[in-house]
């Protein structure tokens, strides 16, 4: 069978040919561990991990010492989290991925509630930062419904009031331009700008210290100790140098082409809305309700399309989308919405093929639902 033509590039993207090539030789020639200093093996993968270290903090514009190697966005956001000591307070937005969410939870919160379309008010944050707010965490764009907050102004909120600023900046980094400096710490995750899995980064601002959240040999500047996974390393940052080249034309042709398919699935199938702001928006982002339609359902109906309702973290649990509730959607709704991630391999004629099952396909389950 076919594989299904994927459309779910929020989840993960595939890694770039040039990434695998880059990251071969770290598995057996340049096998060597970058804390062994004493051999030439291990000076070389050192050497390599620095470099990588280099042209990632080139990307972002910070210094090489402020880049932290991690399992992947995840981990970093834990890490960052474990910044908050019990008994200090923090804030968070409601529309967080799971892994600061869950980690927030066990202190003192306040979560804040999004807009319709998903942004958070400056103005709310500044407003509920108390005096024993530690930290603030909010994402740089959301991975459902595609919404890029104003970081600029937490960042400039919280220094102001000397709170620390995390952003969660997974599905921003390399799709869009982001401007790290803004924040004291940031995480972010290969695997979703066509770099391999499990390998990820923790931006963390110079003189801002933060306990480690295993403990081990103190490798990282001790804040993510265990040895670092070099090829996953040097796929991570030859993902960000092919996304320095190409993210800008690529932004552009996929704004292009989900706009495209924003149009003619509100146009040519009656009884949808779009979830989400029309700009300051993910290029390749488009979340769709469908009246009286079952997402499940839908998916499934859908053969030709690799398609999900939300984040692959949360997909296997019942219920409406927390961020699609958050931001105000009916609950009938929200079980009727498709998250469509459009990237690099996606193409008109995938659009136009997806339109075409989408309206049939949309007929056909309302038939046998009305039945
Ligand atoms: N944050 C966001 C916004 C994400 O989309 C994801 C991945 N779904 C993560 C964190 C977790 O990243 P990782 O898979 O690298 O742990």
């Amino acid at each position: 069978m076919d594989l299904p033509i994927y459309l779910d590039h929020h989840a993960t993207t595939p890694c770039d040919p040039r990434v695998v090539d880059a990251m071969l030789p770290f598995f057996s020639e340049q096998f060597g561990n970058p804390a062994s200093l004493t051999h030439e093996y291990g000076r070389r993968a050192a050497n390599a991990v620095e470099d990588a270290r280099i042209s990632i903090a080139r990307f972002f514009g910070v210094q090489p010492n402020e880049i932290v190697f991690t399992s992947g966005a995840t981990e970093s956001n834990n890490i960052a989290l474990n910044l908050v000591a019990p008994g200090e307070h923090l804030i968070v937005s409601a529309i967080e991925h799971k892994s600061v969410l869950v980690p927030a939870r066990r202190h003192d919160v306040a979560i804040l509630a999004p807009d319709r379309h998903g942004f958070i008010d400056p103005g709310k944050l500044r407003d509920a930062i108390r005096p024993n707010t530690r930290l603030v965490s909010i994402e740089a764009a959301n991975g459902e419904i595609g919404t890029i907050q104003p970081v600029g102004e937490f960042a400039a909120i919280c220094r102001e009031r000397g709170v620390l600023y995390h952003s969660d900046i997974t599905q921003a980094a390399g799709k869009i331009d982001l401007r790290l400096i803004d924040a004291d710490f940031a995480s972010f995750s290969a695997h979703k700008l066509y770099g391999p899995k499990g390998i990820g980064g923790l931006y963390v601002r110079r003189g801002v210290r933060v306990p480690p959240l295993t403990t081990g040999g103190g490798q990282e500047r001790n804040i993510r100790p265990g040895t670092v996974n070099v090829p996953g390393v040097i796929g991570m940052a030859a993902a960000f140098r092919i996304r320095k080249e190409e993210m800008h034309d690529e932004a552009v042709r996929l704004t292009r082409l989900r706009d495209g398919l924003w149009e003619r699935v509100t146009a040519e199938i009656p009884g949808t809305s779009v979830n989400g702001p029309r700009e300051l928006r993910l290029p390749g982002n488009l979340n769709v309700s469908f009246d009286r339609i079952e997402a499940d359902a839908l998916i499934v109906a859908m053969r030709r399309f690799a398609l999900s309702s939300g984040s692959a973290c949360s997909s296997g649990e019942r219920g409406p989308s927390p961020v699609l509730t958050a931001i105000g959607v009916p609950e009938p709704a929200a079980l009727g919405s498709i998250r469509f991630g459009l990237g690099k391999s996606n193409t008109e004629e995938h659009i136009s093929m997806l339109v075409d099952d989408l309206k049939r396909i949309v007929a056909k389950l309302r038939e046998i639902s009305a039945a």
